[in-house]
């Protein structure tokens, strides 16, 4: 099992706003309220990293095949 990892690619005031899957590239975004403490923003995001599934196969685009 390859292990998916998400990484944030853009903070608003230190708030993370948009993130990535490190394995399949979808993205997640995030609209803090203005009062929102990061940890929350960032908790919000990572719900929609464990929702999602990654669409490793059928797309393509990175085949990464090393044997
Ligand atoms: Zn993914």
């Amino acid at each position: 099992m390859a292990k998916r990892n998400l990484r944030i690619l853009k903070r608003v005031r230190n708030i993370p706003v948009v993130g990535t899957c490190e394995l399949c590239g979808e993205q997640f975004h995030v609209n803090p309220h203005p009062h929102e403490m990061p940890s929350e923003a960032q908790a919000a995001m990572q719900q929609q990293f464990n929702a999602h599934k990654c669409k490793l196969e059928g797309q393509g685009s990175e085949t990464s095949a090393e044997a």
